[in-house]
């Protein structure tokens, strides 16, 4: 008997039609022979309104509070689908995160996952349960429910997969898989059979939400093979795993663009050792992600320093880095919540001459003024204004022939 882990995205529970359908999909996996266990997302866009629903009575809503608000979201998908289930005639149970035994870290709205307790999941199993675990939520030290950051039911689909060495690991969505870039912007995005677990971290860190990047990183760590594939549709989907072979290495995989960016310029800054150290230092103990740092050579002993975080974290950002800007000497410090990021992501980037300068001539044939570039082995990112990002994607998709691929 196999054991499949099975994960169900928000807009593949939208409403009670689609969780019917989810579990016409889920027993047919179950009657097949095989043990399942389910991780859900909260249906449809409730996550958001939940969000909203916070601000609407607090400027300011404890980030305690916020994560156990959320949490509700995917504890009602879980038991509605349970409940599904068993009006199907199959035997199913839904347990919350802590439940699951999955415990995380203090970061609330971005947890870590550092251990699962799978005892309570093994059980249920070997008493003929199919499992429904809610997505995106863990327990810390103090019992207190925590998030995994947006999107992150991915990340407890694979978690789980690893602790219960589940034999597969399939994340089912609302497109048919991976492709070249998200099929929303690029009508003729192609879908990809198969991606490694290297170009797949580049995408999603990038923007790519079909999957969590930490999902993804877990997946390498541990070498299990993801399917991700359609809710709706029974099509083959895409699979991430590390064995693809050569051939396929040698050219851009795909495009990415993420618009949660925001551009933070210190002006004129003392180029003196130390300052640097003070402001990233000050942002990472607040739990806040840097990326693409520029800093300008420096003009008699002064300096810019530009970095970009995400737009989310725009608020507690200013507050942290308007006070050491003063400490430090700084002339001035700009907050831009008006730019993108577009990324080009491929193996073929680190072997092969061209790929830079073919992305940056596309961008200026569109007319994009190109503010901050940034590189890894295998992708080049330029931040460029946000409203410029769609027509920059499909761009360096019709570049890059990827409608070909
Ligand atoms: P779910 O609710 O199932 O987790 P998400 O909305 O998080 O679904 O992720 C699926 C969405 O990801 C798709 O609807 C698509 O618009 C978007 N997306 C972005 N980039 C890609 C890509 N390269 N391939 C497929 N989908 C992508
Ligand atoms: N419901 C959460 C979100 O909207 C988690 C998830 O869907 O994976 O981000
Ligand atoms: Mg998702």
């Amino acid at each position: 008997m196999s054991l499949v882990v099975q994960k169900y995205g928000g807009s593949s529970v939208a409403d009670g039609e689609k969780i019917m359908n989810v579990a016409r999909r889920i027993a047919k996996t179950s009657e097949n022979g095989n043990q399942v266990v389910v991780v859900v997302s909260a249906m449809g866009d409730t996550t958001d309104d939940l969000i909203k629903l916070a601000y609407n009575v607090c400027e300011n809503p404890s980030s305690r509070e916020l994560d156990v608000l959320l949490s509700t979201g995917e504890i009602v998908s879980s038991t509605l689908l349970a409940m599904a289930l068993k009006s199907l005639g199959a035997k199913s149970i839904s347990l919350t995160g802590a439940q699951a035994g999955i415990r995380t870290d203090n970061s609330y709205s971005k947890a870590r996952i550092t251990n699962i307790d799978p005892r309570r999941v093994v059980r249920e199993l070997e008493k003929g349960n199919i499992v429904i675990v809610a997505g995106f939520q863990g327990m810390n030290e103090e019992m207190d429910t925590t998030t995994l950051g947006r999107g992150g039911s991915d990340t407890t689909a694979v978690a789980l997969a690893v602790s219960l060495e589940a034999d597969k690991c399939e994340i089912y969505t609302d497109v048919a898989g991976v492709y070249t870039a998200d099929p929303r912007i690029v009508s003729q995005a192609k879908k990809l059979d198969e991606i490694g677990y290297e170009e797949m971290l580049e995408m999603s860190t990038y923007g790519a939400n079909v999957m969590h990047p930490r999902a993804v990183e877990l997946g390498q760590i541990y070498n299990i093979p993801i399917l991700v594939a359609s809710s709706f549709l029974e099509s083959p989907g895409t699979l991430i795993h590390g064995g693809i072979p050569m051939e396929g290495r040698n050219r851009v995989t795909g495009i990415a663009q993420d618009l949660n960016v925001a551009k933070v310029t210190i002006v004129g800054v003392p180029d003196k050792p130390g300052i640097a150290a003070t402001i990233f230092e000050r942002l990472a103990n607040a739990g806040i992600s840097v990326d693409t740092i520029v800093q300008n050579a420096s003009i008699e002993n002064i300096t810019d320093l530009t970095f970009t975080i995400a737009k989310s974290d725009l608020a507690p950002a200013t507050e942290i880095v308007k006070p050491i800007a003063s400490e430090i000497g700084a002339r001035d410090c700009i907050f831009d919540p008006t730019v993108g990021k577009v990324s080009i992501i491929g193996t073929g980037i680190q072997t092969s001459p061209g790929y830079a300068a073919r992305m940056f001539t596309t961008l200026s044939q569109e007319g994009i003024n190109i503010m901050l570039i940034s590189t890894s082995e295998i992708r080049i990112t330029c931040i460029i204004k946000e409203d410029k990002v769609k027509d920059a994607v499909r761009a360096l998709h019709r570049a890059f022939e990827l409608e070909q691929a």
